[in-house]
């Protein structure tokens, strides 16, 4: 496949971009995607859109049919033979996709909704498309909603605008304006799109803004024709069609009558029927026999269940339906390679596996952490670049799985519980649905299951959770660890020398705390009683610290009747009682709370009480 001559590559041979709509939730992401599928164009042309696996695809007639009135200003060109939008939008698991390296997505629209601005997960989006260098359109969504908005369905923006009330539109400019400045303070150089001059165009960071009504469809044919020019002017190097077999499985679905499916997009490249495929697995390679490539049909009057159009041969860009056999494990977010007649297969394996493997290879070498199961390779990757390099302390992975939640998983990182770490018998479930039997076996056997659809929000609850386990354990060791501290009893200062014992004191040295066991070391460890409360200018405190003067309370319940003048006097300092047992549950739970000069302290205590 690496043979074919990429000399022979044309720009007049463009495949068509693939296209992706990402942005904060309720911004009208999959409004915007219906109406661009559904945008009405003149009767009897509303062909030229078909239905394919997990992607629509219009044709470049369709296009240009859509955009014929914007065109009487813009006499655009169009070269691409069409556009392949994918069909899920603002999936991260779907925009992390790529294909051998770059990024599956060749352009993407920003769906910013104008009345809300920029919002959390635009600014992941923005971040994302940076970082893989994707050329996008932001959509200002919800333009509609300016005051007094008169609805134009399906025209090009500047034509609605035009109909508008002077308010609407100084409405409309400052939202805009605002969006801009937004962008700005991102780093995002912005510009509504007919204001933009050539040199912003040429610059190939700057963004056009498009209003948009993903509603009444007032600037849907203008994100198309942006599209399609950015596609153009931009990346149409990227995008001269070559015939190297570049290919992402999107999902792995069962399907009635044809057992386990891959669904697959083809970005370059051909795949036959009969051809020897090679697909990544967490069990490594399988090489299997394409015996099948489908596509939904034509229209929807004639869908009827599993009844798809068979094909021989597709060339991309397209999504398609492959069945074969041994599919069951087959990774979302893969690649698919085929052997040919001069490729060694195990050159063809290893590359397929490439990516995972090196997935693996980054995995934390800690025998103990939680499980990450994701939906495909491409979120796994982010989920796990995240976990290491955004949490703080980062979350150790022992164990990484793609797609839907076994129960086996579950049997898998219960381990983590018999190993003593229960905090790690956790499964972080990004994106994927949850078998009913695993959810119950997780009850049984004490292991939590996370989800969510955003990798913050994963990350947030698993926080919490530690959070609150931190809390816990200190809790349960605060009656083991014991803080270190000498203190000095002030002989002026005695209020009751009985049970309980009431003195002042200074503390000398390091931090006591309530219900620190007091002793002298020098009566041969003579056990004075815990501090039950501390007092300080009349005000009850948990904490004193080096240099202050208090008054503690003391209680021995085993011998109350210690008494201040008769064991013990101001002659000798009180110590904390340290012991092997309280030091290390100090350090296990206690490390911050510490300065290195109370570490000191432990250090010479230690020597004190001759602890080794
Ligand atoms: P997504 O979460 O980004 O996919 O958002 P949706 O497409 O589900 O839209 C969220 C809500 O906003 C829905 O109630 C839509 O009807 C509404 N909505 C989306 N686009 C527009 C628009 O252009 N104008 C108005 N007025 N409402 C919109």
């Amino acid at each position: 496949q690496e043979k074919v001559n990429l000399e022979a590559r044309s720009p007049d041979d463009l495949r068509c971009p693939i296209v992706v709509i990402m942005g904060h939730v309720d911004t009208g992401k999959t409004k915007l995607l219906d109406k661009i599928r559904k945008t009405n164009v003149q009767e009897g042309e509303a062909g030229g859109i078909t239905q394919q696996i997990g992607a629509t695809f219009f044709e470049k007639k369709t296009l240009e049919a859509q955009t014929a009135k914007l065109n009487v200003t813009e006499k655009f060109d169009f070269k691409v033979p069409g556009m392949l939008v994918i069909d899920t939008p603002g999936h991260e698991s779907f925009t992390n996709l790529r294909s051998r390296g770059s990024s599956l997505c060749d352009v993407a629209i920003l769906v910013v909704d104008l009345m809300h601005g920029l919002e959390q997960q635009t600014i992941e989006s923005l971040t994302m498309l940076r970082k893989r260098g994707v050329p996008f359109v932001i959509a200002l969504n919800k333009v509609d909603r300016c005051y007094a908005w008169k609805t134009c369905k399906d025209t090009p923006i500047r034509d609605a605008l035009k109909e508008q009330d002077e308010g609407t539109v100084s409405e409309f400019r400052s939202r805009a304006t605002d969006a801009k400045v937004q962008l700005q303070e991102q780093g995002v150089n912005s510009n509504i799109y007919w204001e933009m001059g050539e040199d912003d165009w040429m610059n190939s960071d700057f963004v056009p803004l498009i209003p948009t009504s993903a509603v009444t469809g007032e600037g849907v044919q203008d994100v198309l024709m942006l599209l399609c020019q950015m596609a153009q002017r931009k990346i149409w190097k990227q995008l001269m069609w070559c015939a190297n077999l570049q290919c992402t499985v999107l999902e792995v679905k069962a399907i009635d009558g044809l057992g386990m499916t891959v669904d697959v997009l083809v970005v370059n490249g051909h795949l036959r029927e009969g051809d020897r495929a090679v697909f990544c697995t967490l069990n490594g390679p399988i090489v299997t026999e394409i015996r099948g490539l489908l596509t939904p049909p034509p229209s929807r009057e004639m869908r009827v269940k599993s009844e798809y159009i068979h094909h021989k041969e597709v060339k991309g860009a397209l999504g398609v339906k492959v069945i074969g056999n041994n599919l069951e494990k087959v990774m979302a977010g893969t690649p698919v390679m085929i052997v040919g007649p001069e490729d060694e297969e195990e050159d063809i394996k290893s590359e397929v596996m490439a990516d995972l493997t090196k997935l693996e290879a980054k995995l934390s070498t800690d025998k103990s952490g939680v499980l990450v199961q994701a939906s495909t390779l491409g979120a796994l990757e982010a989920l796990l670049q995240f976990l290491r390099e955004e949490t703080n302390p980062p979350i150790p992975v022992s164990a990484i799985g793609i797609g839907t939640v076994h129960k086996r998983d579950v049997t898998k990182i219960s381990i983590m519980n018999e190993k003593g770490h229960p905090e790690y018998a956790t499964i972080l479930a990004f994106d994927v649905s949850i078998e009913r039997e695993a959810r119950e076996h997780a009850q049984e056997m004490g292991v939590r299951i996370m989800t969510a659809d955003i990798i913050y929000h994963l990350f947030d609850q698993f926080t919490r959770f530690m959070d609150e386990l931190t809390a816990k354990r200190r809790e349960d060791a605060a009656a083991i660890a014991v803080f270190p501290s000498i203190v000095k009893i002030l002989p002026q200062h005695v209020f009751n020398q009985k049970d309980p014992i009431i003195v002042g004191v200074e503390v000398v040295e390091g931090i006591l705390k309530v219900g620190t066991p007091l002793c002298i070391p020098a009566l041969g460890g003579l056990l004075i009683g815990k501090v039950i409360s501390i007092e300080s200018n009349g005000r009850e405190k948990n904490t004193a610290r080096k240099g202050e003067s208090i008054a503690i309370k003391i209680h021995n319940e085993g011998n109350p009747n210690i008494t201040y003048g008769r064991q013990f006097d101001a002659t000798h300092n009180l110590f904390s009682q340290l012991s092997r047992a309280s030091i290390d549950a100090l350090k296990a739970n206690f490390k911050d709370a510490l300065e290195n000069e109370d570490w000191r302290l432990v250090v010479k205590m230690k020597k004190v009480f001759g602890i080794l």
